[in-house]
């Protein structure tokens, strides 16, 4: 795979999120970001860091707004964010750096 190609796919997976993000259309969403997550396995692009923090990793959902997700901020040992998707139930936590 040439580097003009992984360029490609990464506007591409861009593309998608975009499209996830501004749509109101849950079907749409899912299959643009499940479509977004094939690309990036399939060619070894990296979802950027500021998308991948908002997919649910089970479900593939978008966990964008307060219907889809509660997020909670807690500190245990370390501040973290605790992201638990409303449609599968799985929880995500996220370190946060200081
Ligand atoms: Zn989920």
């Amino acid at each position: 795979m040439s580097r003009l190609d992984k360029k490609a796919v990464a506007k591409e997976i861009d593309r998608l999120f975009n499209l996830a993000l501004s749509s109101e259309d849950e079907l749409l969403k899912r299959s643009a970001i499940r479509h977004a997550v094939a690309l990036s396995r399939s060619v070894r692009v990296k979802i950027p860091k500021k998308y991948s923090l908002f997919i649910c990793r089970k479900c593939l959902s978008l966990l964008s707004s307060s219907k889809s997700a509660r997020i909670r901020v807690r500190k245990n040992r370390n501040w973290q964010m605790v992201i638990r998707c409303l449609t599968c139930g799985s929880v995500k936590r996220i370190p946060l750096k200081r």
